[in-house]
Order: C-alpha cells, then sequence, then structure tokens
C-alpha cells in the first residue's frame, strides 16, 4: 500500500517535471498573420502542446527549458491548404494504377505524400476527396502512428452517374456496373440524403461534391452543371444537419451558381466563374479556394505526349491556364480567398507554388501568406485554435530562411516545423 502511494507520487512528480519544460522560440522574424506586419526579434514559448506567451525581445529560457534559434530564419503559423489529395499523386500511370492498387499500396503512398506535405510546413490540410484511406490516414497521424498534417477529410466525394467522381468513368461495361450512394454516386434527392450520412459514418469531416464536369475524369465535358438544385440542397441540408461543411468542386458558371444558392460553404477552382457569381459569393459569404497550380500543372502535363488519355488532354489545356486570372479578379472584387492547390494533381511538397502564382496576379506577399493561415482557420471554423501565433493556441509553427515578404519564392525554402508542440523539421 505505501509502496503504491510513494510510486504514484513519484509518477506525478515526473509528470509535472515533464510538463514544466517550456521550449523558448527566438523569432529574428515573425509574421502577424492578423495585421499582415513583419515583426522582429519576437520570443515565443510553448508548454507541452500550446503557445503559452509571444514576447518582444529574446527572452532567456530557464534552467530546465529549451531554446530553438531561429533568429535568422522566419517565423510563422503552420501552413493549411484546404485543398488537398493525400492519396494519390499524379503519373502518367495514374489511369492504370486504380486497377492494380489494393487499398494497402494507396495506403503506403499516403504515408509517403502526408510527410512530405509537413515537411514542406503544411501543418493542417483539408483532404477534398479519396477512396477513404484518407480517414484511416487521418486517424493513423492523429494516434501518433504516422508523421503528417492534421487532416480534416471528405472521404470519398459525391457525384451523379457518369460525374466527375463517378469511380467507374471510362471504364469497360461489365466493369462499370451501377456504383450507388454508399460510395458517392447519387441520382435525386434521396441517394443525396443517404450519400452524405454515409460518408458522415465512414467518418469523414466535410462533405465534397463536384458540382460541375472536371479535368482529370475520363469524360468528355469539364464544366456542365452535374447535380439538379434539389440534389444539391439535399446535399447540404443534410450535411448542415451534422453541423459540417460542404465543398463543391467546380469549373462551369451554372454549376458554380446552384452551389452558392443551395448554400455551399466554398467553390473550389472556379474557373469561369462570373462577376455575378462573385457578387452572390460575396452576398452569401462564400469561400473561393482557387488550386492555381493544379491548373497550371495539369496544362503543363497536357504537353507531354501520352501522359492523360485524350479526353483528359483536351480539357486540361483549355480549363488549366484560366484560374491564375479568375483568381486574380475574384480577390479583387472582395470574394473572401482561402489558400487551396489540389497537391496530388502536382507532387505533394511543392504547395508553396500557389503563393508565387497568387503574388504573379496581384496579392500583396503578406496577404498570400494569410490565407494559408488565419482565413484557412476561419474557413475550417477553427481559428480558437489555429493559424495564428498567439498564447493559448496549438504550438503549430514553422520557418524559412530568408524573408518572403520580399521574396515569396523562399516559402519552398521551410526549415523548422513544429505540429502541436512537437519539432518535425529542424535543419
Ligand atoms: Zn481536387
Amino acid at each position: 500500500m505505501k509502496r503504491t502511494l510513494i510510486l504514484s507520487l513519484a509518477m506525478l512528480l515526473i509528470t509535472q517535471l515533464t510538463f514544466a519544460q517550456k521550449t523558448f522560440i527566438h523569432a529574428g522574424k515573425l509574421i502577424d498573420v492578423k495585421n499582415n506586419q513583419m515583426l522582429s526579434e519576437m520570443t515565443i514559448i510553448v508548454e507541452g502542446e500550446v503557445i503559452t506567451e509571444v514576447q518582444k525581445g529574446y527572452a532567456s529560457p530557464g534552467r530546465s527549458d529549451k531554446l530553438i534559434d531561429l533568429k535568422s530564419k522566419t517565423v510563422m503559423p503552420g501552413l493549411m491548404d484546404m485543398h488537398v489529395h493525400m492519396e494519390n499523386e499524379t503519373s502518367p500511370r495514374r489511369y492504370l494504377d486504380r486497377f492494380v492498387d489494393n487499398e494497402a499500396d494507396i495506403a503506403f503512398n499516403s504515408i509517403i505524400f502526408a510527410k512530405t506535405t509537413l515537411m514542406a510546413g503544411f501543418t493542417t490540410v483539408r483532404d477534398l476527396g479519396g477512396s477513404g484511406v484518407n480517414i484511416s490516414l487521418r486517424n493513423a497521424i492523429n494516434a501518433g502512428k504516422v508523421e503528417g498534417p492534421r487532416i480534416i477529410t471528405s472521404g470519398k466525394s459525391i457525384a451523379p452517374t457518369g460525374g466527375h467522381a463517378d469511380p467507374t468513368n471510362g471504364m469497360r461495361r461489365d466493369l462499370m456496373g451501377d456504383p450507388g450512394p454508399e460510395v458517392g454516386v447519387i441520382n435525386g434527392v434521396a441517394d443525396a440524403r443517404k450519400a452524405v450520412r454515409q460518408q458522415v459514418k465512414n467518418g469523414s469531416d466535410v462533405i465534397k461534391i463536384t458540382a460541375t464536369g472536371g479535368v482529370l475524369s475520363v469524360a468528355k465535358d469539364g464544366n456542365a452543371p452535374q447535380f439538379q438544385q434539389d440534389e444539391i440542397n439535399a446535399v447540404i441540408e443534410t450535411a448542415t444537419d451534422f453541423g459540417i461543411h460542404v465543398a463543391a468542386h467546380a469549373h462551369g458558371d451554372e454549376g458554380m451558381k446552384r452551389a452558392v444558392i443551395g448554400g455551399i460553404h466554398s467553390i473550389e477552382h472556379g474557373t469561369y466563374m462570373s462577376e455575378e457569381t462573385m457578387d452572390m459569393m460575396i452576398e452569401a459569404g462564400t469561400w473561393y479556394v482557387p488550386t492555381i497550380t493544379a491548373g497550371k500543372s495539369v496544362a503543363d502535363y497536357a504537353r507531354i505526349p501520352g501522359y492523360y488519355p485524350a479526353p483528359v488532354k483536351a480539357k486540361a489545356e483549355t480549363i488549366g491556364p484560366l484560374i491564375q486570372s479568375t483568381f486574380g479578379k475574384a480577390y479583387k472584387r472582395g470574394v473572401k480567398i482561402a489558400f487551396g492547390t489540389d497537391a496530388g494533381v502536382f507532387p505533394h511538397g511543392e504547395n508553396y507554388r500557389e503563393f508565387i502564382y497568387m503574388t504573379e496576379v496581384g496579392m500583396p506577399n503578406l496577404e498570400a501568406i494569410q490565407t494559408a493561415t488565419l482565413r484557412s482557420a476561419e474557413l475550417l471554423g477553427m481559428e480558437d485554435r489555429i493559424g495564428t501565433i498567439e498564447k493559448g493556441k496549438l504550438a503549430d509553427i514553422i520557418a524559412v530562411s530568408g524573408d518572403p515578404e520580399k521574396d515569396i519564392k523562399v516559402m519552398k525554402d521551410v526549415t523548422f516545423v513544429m505540429k502541436e508542440g512537437k519539432v518535425f523539421r529542424m535543419d
């Protein structure tokens, strides 16, 4: 009895000692993403997984504390990408892989993509569509079994028969079968409700619909609306009952309009977005997640002979190059922008390219970084926990060499990554 008591007291003491240790981060430059300004010579104090203090000057750590010297770096909140696909990555084999890869193969690949993404400074991502392995990946990362970003996942996307997220598009007739709402293929209001409920049951955090055709599916059309209004409304109403958001992939304007009318939370890509739709989005407070990098990438890959099947190549050439100018117009008009790249359509870890494309058409450098931090946290409704470096927030902190306010290209030179107080990268 006595021994047990002493043992538990000793355990308690050890635990308290471990928690008492603080980490002091000396930041040469620190981006204040709330006010889009650069601060210099700052100290961030981290205890456990939380930021407990942000002070001017270089505060001295106590004897048992740890010091991380980032005096020659620019420090900022962990980056957030609101549109990725953690299960796959572009390859000329992509259209064959779906016939030969088992779920386990997809899972092993996704472990590599997750780590690459985290090492590139992205501590939170929203996965907008895969097979469902992305749900297991999220769980494995949360459990600390696998290194990767915090994942908000949509599981499998929802589309009508033959739509952009119908998994059997382009297949031989006997392989096509008739996939239903269990795998996200819907026709009508009842299917729409069932598909959403199935995704929630599977463990999805957010719902993704393909409101129009898309580039990479083996289907001729990339722009036409794919759902009727009552189907979109049913998806959004059902998701809203669960308190979760719906994101809409959309290239054509009519599909976007229907999604906005239905109360969609974010429009992804938005290629042919009209000024009228932009105004509807401003009015409704709808987010725009541009994914310029995906557009540029597919246009580049389309030039490589045989990289894409013929119908995909044609769409990639027309749709791809247009997203950047749409983003420029939407930004100037005042549409709410969150950062998203569609990583997986191009190699994971190259998410930084989006910053370059955003700033090329008029967004100031620090504002682009704000879209990948504070603004993305707002899109997720998680701004009370992540998105800024402030007292009480989770310690998601990264650093780059150089000064991104002067040269946005340094966003690729990530040298330090901390997620929830744990250091994953320190070069
Ligand atoms: Zn996508």
